[in-house]
């Protein structure tokens, strides 16, 4: 997304996830009772807290009998409010190592939120992550629609049954785009029985094409580098899913 869609950041917000152990060494008795408590070996034997390996549990403020240890906020990533020649884009880079990206998630969408309403959009698109773990629920949750991209590789069908069960869960309209189709049919077949057995509706059929390769190296999207089948296609897909977000 950076690459092709060259934002240029225009405010920056600190994020701060998991807190940090912070101990204060006037008061550590040195009874080494963090050292031995703490799980994630984050406190080495000179009672220093190693913040790569603290995941802010706490443990270690809990058992300090003379509270020599707090708990602090730690920068863990950056939240960026940008502009494209698309448009308005909120975005993030999570330090290396670092977790709660759902948080992060939650805060770019708050942020994207903001800027449609100050710029009086009425729709904002968010590219969800792979897989169904934290941060993918911090990008469905509450949105009008889900559209699960998925291709014909059995890792990717479980991903899709999956976060079809999590859309399910939270009452969430899901449609489905397969991705690469043409590179396995009888996995594309079985991805179409799915949509068929479970009433979701397949907006778009995508065949595996060089044409993205060229764009990406040429930093431009599909739709501005080529007017050939597949972006014909995309704009079938786009239509498709606006008959479905807006009924027309
Ligand atoms: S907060 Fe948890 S992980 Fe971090 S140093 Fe303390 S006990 Fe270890
Ligand atoms: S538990 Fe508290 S007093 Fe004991 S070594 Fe750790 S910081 Fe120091």
């Amino acid at each position: 997304m950076h690459l092709i869609l060259k934002p240029v950041v225009q405010d920056t917000q600190l994020f701060s996830g998991l807190k940090l152990a912070h101990i204060d060494e006037a008061q550590c008795t040195r009874c080494n009772q963090c050292v031995k408590s703490c799980h994630f070996q984050a406190i080495d034997d000179d009672i220093r807290v190693h913040a790569d390996s603290c995941e802010g549990c706490g443990v270690c403020a809990y058992v300090c009998p003379v509270h020599a240890i707090t708990m602090v906020d730690r920068e863990s990533g950056v939240a960026y409010r940008s502009q494209t020649r698309f448009g308005p884009m909120a975005h993030a880079v999570l330090h290396t190592a670092e977790e709660a990206s759902g948080k992060l998630v939650t805060m770019v969408r708050n942020m994207a939120t903001d800027l449609a309403g100050t710029l009086n959009k009425d729709l904002v698109l968010i590219d969800g992550p792979p897989g169904i773990g934290c941060p993918v629920i911090a990008s469905i949750t509450g949105v009008d629609l889900v559209v699960i991209v998925t291709e014909p590789t059995y890792s990717a069908i479980h991903d899709l049954e999956r976060v079809h069960a999590v859309a399910l869960h939270f009452h969430i309209p899901a449609v489905v785009c397969i991705n690469k189709a043409s590179i396995n049919d009888d996995n594309t077949r079985a991805i179409e029985q799915y949509c068929k057995d479970h009433a979701l509706r397949l907006v778009g059929t995508l065949p595996y094409d060089l044409t993205i390769t060229q764009a990406m190296i040429h930093e431009q999207s599909i739709i501005e580098f080529s007017d050939g089948p597949l972006t014909r296609d995309i704009r079938a897909m786009w239509q498709n899913i606006t008959e479905v977000l807006y009924g027309r």
